[in-house]
């Protein structure tokens, strides 16, 4: 049951309250502050780290709670207990997919968790494309929904060129460098101004990657390691110990699928509820109209990697809808449902044979759509390694950081054989034809 009772953010609060934001993703949560830094709130995306955020976590919620939401309330109540903040001109903000995963429920967690600190009078903003509450100072118009879609293609963009480059770059860390200057660049634009043409935001996407481009890069080759999973292990350094830096470390190249991508799952399950349940017909022609708006601008994205002559592409959405077919269905919506299965078949399809399952402690759906579909996804590609990583606030890391290791390890032997096999092969017919020439000559 919807709580009923809880501290709206009111208008008289936007201009003097800090709204503190959780660091799922760092550049798509910058850019989207700077887009609602336009509509003068001030928001500040949480930068705490460290083992006290889980353990602060577990002091103020319960110890079978989800992993992501244990470390969620552990950096929001780090922040505000620092005294950083005065508490009383301090919200906190959440954002959430309104679905019927225990993620609905983290508002309430975290109210909870103010009231044990004796903190109940500070706000939480449920930012839910589904209203899941009402609050008069925060209102998701048509303009800022648009503004926060650009803040969410750019933020993906920036991520998937820093995948494609880190491994490669001469210079440690040009890539990251790059992409927070473009942050703090983008970010400004998109406050600069109430209205930003997509025009332009498309005329940017060239100028990124023809940054990015100019990054110099050795020639060698990197082992891809696909990471999927649940959303905020999947992504937030501090929910996966930093996963994608240990890859690069050691050597290999993250592959990350982007946010736009969840949100057109999100929207996509609405479309598949209709196919499925026959509900009501204006909401399936309106969430198709969003659909095919988000799945025209991701487009453009991949048109514009693609176009760079250097950079890989991205699978078209619609194709993605459909690669699970067969081993899940797209009614299994909790979580992150068939996606999840989808998503390992994307990259075991594109060659990314190294998966990296991240499953945060007591999330049951991603356990069913992840680790669950492993068997299945293994039979249809047998060169697939598929490792699923479990992260709780009792995990080891070092434990985590050796299974990785030895995934690494055997991918870097396969690849050795195939090339020196390649390296024969290449050898055996070039050989051939030299014979060929000298019968010929003869
Ligand atoms: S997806 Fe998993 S971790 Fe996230 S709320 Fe649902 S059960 Fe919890």
């Amino acid at each position: 049951m919807q709580d009923k009772s809880y501290v709206p953010f009111t208008k008289e609060m936007i201009k003097d309250y800090t709204v503190l934001v959780p660091n799922m993703l760092p550049m798509h949560f910058k850019l989207i502050s700077s887009v609602l830094k336009t509509h003068g709130y001030t928001l500040k995306v949480l930068e705490n780290s460290g083992p006290q955020i889980a353990e602060t976590g577990l002091k103020y919620t319960h110890n079978d709670t989800c992993y992501p939401a244990i470390l969620m309330i552990g950096q929001f109540m780090d922040a505000l207990l620092s005294g950083e903040y005065d508490t009383r001109k301090t919200a906190l903000i959440m954002f959430q997919t309104g679905g019927g995963c225990r993620a609905s429920n983290y508002i309430s967690l975290i109210r909870k968790a103010l009231k044990k600190a004796g903190m109940e009078y500070v706000p939480v903003i449920s930012l839910s494309f589904a209203g899941l509450e009402k609050h008069s100072g925060f209102k998701l118009d048509l303009k800022k929904m648009k503004q926060l879609v650009y803040a969410v293609l750019y933020g993906d963009l920036l991520m998937n060129l820093v995948n494609q480059v880190r491994p490669f770059e001469t210079e440690k860390g040009s890539a990251e460098r790059l992409a927070d200057e473009w942050v703090r660049r983008l970010g400004e634009e998109l406050g600069a101004s109430k209205r930003i043409s997509y025009k332009k935001v498309r005329g940017k996407y060239r100028e990124i990657i023809k940054s990015f481009m100019e990054i110099p890069i050795e020639n060698r080759k990197a082992v891809k390691v696909g990471i999927v999973g649940e959303i905020f292990v999947k992504y937030s350094p501090l929910g996966n110990n930093d996963l994608e830096r240990f890859i690069i470390n050691e050597g290999g190249q993250s592959v990350v699928p982007g946010l736009c991508d969840f949100a057109m799952y999100c929207v996509y399950d609405m479309i598949a509820e209709h196919e499925i349940y026959k509900n009501s017909h204006l909401k399936y022609r309106l969430t198709k109209f969003v659909y095919n708006y988000l799945n025209k601008k991701r487009t453009h994205i991949s048109e514009a990697l693609v176009e760079s002559g250097r950079f890989d592409g991205l699978t078209p959405f619609d194709r993605v809808v459909h690669l699970a077919d067969g081993l899940i269905s797209t009614a299994v919506q909790m979580g992150e449902g068939w996606l999840l299965t989808a998503e390992m078949v994307e990259l075991a399809e594109s060659g990314c044979n190294n998966i990296v399952c991240t499953q945060p402690f007591g999330c049951l759906p991603n356990h069913i759509c992840g680790k669950g579909m492993m068997k299945p996804i293994k039979e249809l590609f047998p060169d697939v390694n598929i490792v699923a990583i479990d992260y709780d606030a009792g995990a080891s890391r070092v434990n985590q950081e050796n299974r990785l290791k030895l995934m690494l390890a055997n991918a870097k032997k396969i690849s050795a054989r195939n090339s020196s096999v390649a390296d024969a092969a290449e050898k055996e017919a070039q050989q051939k034809n030299d014979t060929a020439y000298c019968n010929a000559e003869k």
